[in-house]
């Protein structure tokens, strides 16, 4: 096996001489901020002031073949989703050791139990994913493995287009104007907004509104907003709120038929941009906001069960032998997604689970250690799965997590445009992961919409182990699509 990481073309010869680099940036800089490539300061944070969100300058190189095959792939992954998000028995299952140990998806799972006793108001579920891949590139060059799928909160649906924009800038700015043909289309905004105007109509009350459900400091607002400026351009008659947690546990209540209703005003679906972190219920009256929400007639984006099949453990589930057969029956689509995945192992105290711990403990180098969080900088790399290993594989704490092998993405060199840097960037070598989008809408007995909307791209360097870009790890970045063969 060999560790030489395997390096991907450049879009554009490279490196770009000091003197056009230093107007490039400024210019690509002020071109970010002023079209809302942005997000506020963490360290200040002032609202009436964003700053550029980091972005790499020049596109990454992506395999166009990998590229299409993931945006085929897209619907597939979809209904499998939400035929797993419809199945309460294997949820159950799959999430029984968990719930013991871990409070948070405990807290999670209660909510399902109760609204599944109490016999389900709102049928219909919206969910928008957001399938993130990564090229693997050990032992050979081969397709896209799949980092996660993203249930909730499945963010960039503005940040990812608005990348591909600032990259057609620059690249017409260098001289390279006839490449931007190598740059896709990718209308996600628009694919995601429209599903949520589309569950809205279902709904069938114009008066009621559309919730966004958000933190209580917003870091990443460009790309909260520009989905509410996107419905209010779609359709101009659908109001978007936003509020809390906290706000929705003080204010909401049920109407007689359980409609969700705040400061007199009528949801008609909740879409979730916090919620999937403890943070977000510092008390236990978050907690019942959240059960009020699911008790009402409200379409969730995503509901219990979504949320829920989306955790780590599920994925894991779902990638032992047989699994993926009992939710889909063409045996071409189940072949497409098990190419997908890569070897996800459950610590669960059976005889696989003490297979993947001495696996875990010989070569931790292979592995990354996942607990049942989202939004980044949760999982355990390299030597620290090791230790990390040694201290939990006694304790029941171990069935918390799920180990996963490692991707090798190829590498591209990259500059990195940070904000508050003020030296000119160098090319550094980085690595990237894609993340498609998918919409549906559907009941448990049928699925009324399933697309794939758009795709996004984020670039780490390649030494850092996490690259969420909110989180300060990673930086926008777009696909030029190249022809390796
Ligand atoms: P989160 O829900 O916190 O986003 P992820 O599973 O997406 O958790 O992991 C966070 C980041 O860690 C990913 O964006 C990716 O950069 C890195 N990562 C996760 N799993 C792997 C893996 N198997 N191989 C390589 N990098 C990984
Ligand atoms: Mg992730």
């Amino acid at each position: 096996m060999s560790l030489n990481p395997v390096y991907l073309p450049n879009a554009i010869p490279l490196p770009i001489a000091d003197e056009e680099l230093r107007e490039i940036v400024d210019k690509s800089k002020d071109w970010a901020v002023m079209h809302g490539a942005a997000m506020r300061n963490k360290n200040s944070f002032c609202k009436d002031a964003v700053q550029i969100a980091p972005f790499s300058l020049i596109p990454s190189c992506f395999p166009r073949k990998e590229f299409n095959k993931a945006v085929a792939l897209q619907p597939i992954l979809n209904e499998l989703m939400h035929r797993v998000a419809h199945d309460q028995l294997f949820l159950t299952e799959c999430l029984r050791e968990t719930i013991q140990v871990d409070e948070f998806t405990g807290n999670l799972f209660k909510i399902f139990e109760t609204v599944q006793n109490e016999g389900i108001t709102q049928p219909i579920s919206l969910a928008l994913l957001r399938s993130d891949l990564m090229l693997e590139t050990i032992p050979t060059f081969s397709c896209c493995k799949q980092v996660e799928i993203n249930s909730i909160a499945s963010g960039f649906g503005w940040l990812g287009p608005v990348s591909a924009e600032i990259h057609r800038f620059v690249l017409h700015q260098l001289g390279y104007g006839d490449q931007i043909v190598n740059l896709p289309e990718n209308n996600a905004l628009q694919g995601l907004c429209g599903g949520m105007i589309e569950a809205w109509k279902i709904y069938g009350n114009e008066n009621a509104a559309i919730l966004f459900v958000i933190e209580e400091v917003t870091i990443n607002i460009c790309d909260q907003r520009f989905h509410e400026f996107e419905i209010y351009r779609m359709s101009p008659q659908t109001k978007v709120v936003r509020k809390t947690l906290t706000e929705i546990a003080n204010k909401a209540k049920l109407g007689p038929n359980n409609e969700l209703i705040i400061d007199g005003i009528h949801m008609a679906v909740v879409y979730f941009r916090s919620g999937y972190e403890p943070e977000a219920y510092p008390s236990k009256k978050e907690w019942d906001a959240r059960l009020l929400i699911e008790r009402s007639q409200a379409i969730k984006c995503p509901s219990i069960q979504y949320h829920l099949a989306g955790t780590k453990k599920v994925q894991q589930a779902l990638a032992r032998s047989g699994a993926l057969d009992m939710f889909l029956t063409e045996a071409k689509k189940i072949e497409a997604i098990k190419e997908i995945f890569t070897g996800l192992y459950s610590l669960d105290f059976d005889e696989f689970g003490d297979q993947a711990v001495q696996m875990a403990l010989d070569e931790p180098e292979r592995f990354v250690l996942k607990p049942q969080r989202e939004g980044g900088g949760n999982n355990i790399y390299g030597m620290d799965v090791k230790k990390a290993m040694l201290e939990m594989k006694n304790s029941k704490e171990r069935t918390a997590w799920i180990l996963m092998e490692r991707i090798h993405p190829p590498v591209s060199k990259s500059y990195i445009i940070r904000p508050g840097d003020k030296n000119l960037p160098i090319l550094e070598d980085v690595i990237s992961e894609l993340g498609i989008y998918g919409v549906v809408i559907g009941d448990s007995q049928k699925i009324l919409v399933n697309r794939q909307v758009g795709h996004m791209l984020r670039t780490k360097l390649s030494s850092a182990d996490e690259g969420g870009v909110a989180a300060g790890f990673g930086a926008l970045d777009s696909p030029f699509l190249i022809d390796l063969d």
